[in-house]
């Protein structure tokens, strides 16, 4: 082998490594972000592709963020008063909330 090819082939190595580390990074960014938005970060397995990787990557900045339902753990929109699952109030306990159940089952005699 001459010493061109040998720098040759290190240079083409050293690139990459360099890229294989930014497409890692991107990915990490990915799941990172989507932690933070309460999203699941299921959705960077779409980075396998590198087409996958810039769409979830552009979707998930784009979405907004969830909050999580202290007594369910299921994820709601922020702007939610009740969870959806449980029915949990966000506000605080609410004056209105019925006390007795709305649905009275007849009695059987
Ligand atoms: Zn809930």
């Amino acid at each position: 082998m001459r010493d061109d090819d040998i720098i040759g082939l290190v240079i083409a190595l050293v690139i990459v490594v360099v890229m294989l580390a930014v497409y890692i990074a991107l990915i990490v960014l990915g799941v990172t972000m989507a932690k933070r938005k309460n999203r699941s970060p299921h959705w960077m397995w779409f980075a396998i592709h590198p087409l996958g990787l810039l769409i979830t990557l552009i979707v998930m900045a784009c979405l907004s963020p969830l909050k999580r339902c202290p007594q369910c753990a299921q994820t709601t929109p922020m702007n939610a008063r009740l969870c959806g699952i449980c029915g949990y109030s966000f506000m605080g306990p609410v004056a209105f909330a019925p006390q007795q159940p709305l649905y009275i089952p007849p009695q059987r005699y």
